[in-house]
Formats: structure tokens, sequence, C-alpha cells
């Protein structure tokens, strides 16, 4: 246990210290780049390991399995889970109940279910800006859209914009996806970018980034599922 604790209390530092290098590389402040610590597939455990070393932004990309990890956590107060993965508009409810923050907002139908649970949420808007088959979220030409029914409704607050370029090894590789997200932010007037992870931390805060969401760097490989 307590290598495991050392060796995370490392990685995390690594982290905040390549988040801090790249933003005074381009002369932003540190502060204004949140650490999301992503971590899906990991047990509870691993979350209040992360909770104690100061962490408290947390991502969950399945509904089904935060909703097992969740009842294992009662004991992290300040802890905020954001969902980052695809949303399905079945599981809507299950999600506002157990999430503070939607990343993944990616029609006007699923802003408007959302806000018809009664329940107050931060939202983003995820935004496909390739032509990936795989690949979820909104067109840009979608966003204006769904700007409205999120400001229309009673129980969501606007955070930004959410993207997940496709899937390099090659840390440049994402820029020009990055660039486009915090243009059509600045064009909705959204200050809010969660973009970068782990392999691209710095592309990211180059780009503009105010959230980057980093698994692997912060607790190792996952297990495949
Ligand atoms: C898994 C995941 C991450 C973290 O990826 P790493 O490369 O492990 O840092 C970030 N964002 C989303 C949407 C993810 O699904």
């Amino acid at each position: 246990m307590p290598a495991r604790n050392t060796l995370l209390l490392e990685r995390y530092q690594q982290v905040q210290e390549r988040i801090r290098r790249a933003a005074e590389r381009c002369r932003r402040d540190p502060a204004g780049v949140q650490l999301l610590a992503v971590t899906k597939k990991f047990p509870a455990e691993v979350v209040r390991e992360a909770y104690a070393l100061g962490m408290r932004e947390f991502g969950e990309n399945y509904v089904q399995e935060f909703e097992l990890k969740h009842p294992l956590l009662p004991d992290v107060p300040e802890a905020r889970f954001h969902l980052i993965g695809h949303l399905q508009s079945n599981k809507a409810r299950k999600a506002a109940e157990l999430f503070q923050t939607i990343q993944t907002i990616d029609s006007t139908k699923l802003a408007e279910r959302l806000d018809g649970m009664g329940i107050k949420l931060e939202a983003m808007i995820e935004v496909k800006l390739s032509d990936e088959e795989s690949k979820h979220g909104a067109a840009p030409e979608e966003i204006a859209d769904i700007v409205q029914a999120v400001a229309r409704s009673k129980n969501l607050r606007l955070r930004g914009l959410m993207t997940i370029p496709p899937w390099s090894d090659d840390p440049e590789a994402p820029r020009p996806y990055f660039r486009r997200l915090r243009e059509l932010g600045e064009r909705h007037g959204l200050a809010e970018l969660s973009m970068g992870m782990s392999n691209d931390i710095e592309t990211a805060i180059e780009e503009g980034s105010t959230m980057v969401r980093v698994g692997t760097a912060l607790f190792g490989p996952r297990r495949k599922a």
C-alpha cells in the first residue's frame, strides 16, 4: 500500500509539473488549467488514494461502472465527478444523480432530458471534430442550438466545450483539433475547454485547454476491457 501511494504521489507531482511548465511556456497561469483525474476501470480505492493526495475532480466514462463505485465512496465529500463518456438518454436520470458535471452533451434532446431530471448540473458540450465513425459528439454547426437549449434550461449551467481527437501517440497530432475547439469556444463565448490527455497535455495547454483529463499518466495502464 505505501508503495502504491508513493508511486501515485510521484506521478501526480510529475503531471502537475508538466502542467506548470507548459502553462509557463505560453505565459498562462497554471491555476487556469484544472486536472481531471480519470479513474475509469480503476477501483474505488484508487479514487480514495488520489483524493488523499489532494485530487478533487474525477472523470469516469461509464454510468454503469460508476454506479457500482459510487456507493463505495462515502468518504470523499469534496470530490466532484465528471461524466466524460458517451451518455445514452435512457441513462440520463442515473447520470444526473451520480455526477456533478456532464461533459458529453451532444444534442438538444439530451440537454432537455437532463434538465428534466430536476437536478442542478454543470454541462459541457462534446464536439466531434474528426470524421471517425466511432466518435460521439455534436457537429460544430449544432453547437449554437445546444447552447440555446442549455440557456433555456432550469438546471444546467454551461461551462464550455470538450473534445476527444483521434487517438495518436504523436503529441503534435491533436493540435489542429485543439485549435479548432478553442476557435469554437471563442465564437460561442464559452470560456472552458476540456481537452488534452496523458499524451498531449502540453499541446492542449498551448492551445488553450482549461481542463486536462489524465488517466494513464497518473494511474498507470488500464486493464483491457
Ligand atoms: C480515458 C480517457 C481519458 C484519459 O486518457 P489517458 O490517455 O489515460 O490519460 C481522457 N478523456 C477521455 C474522454 C477518456 O475516455
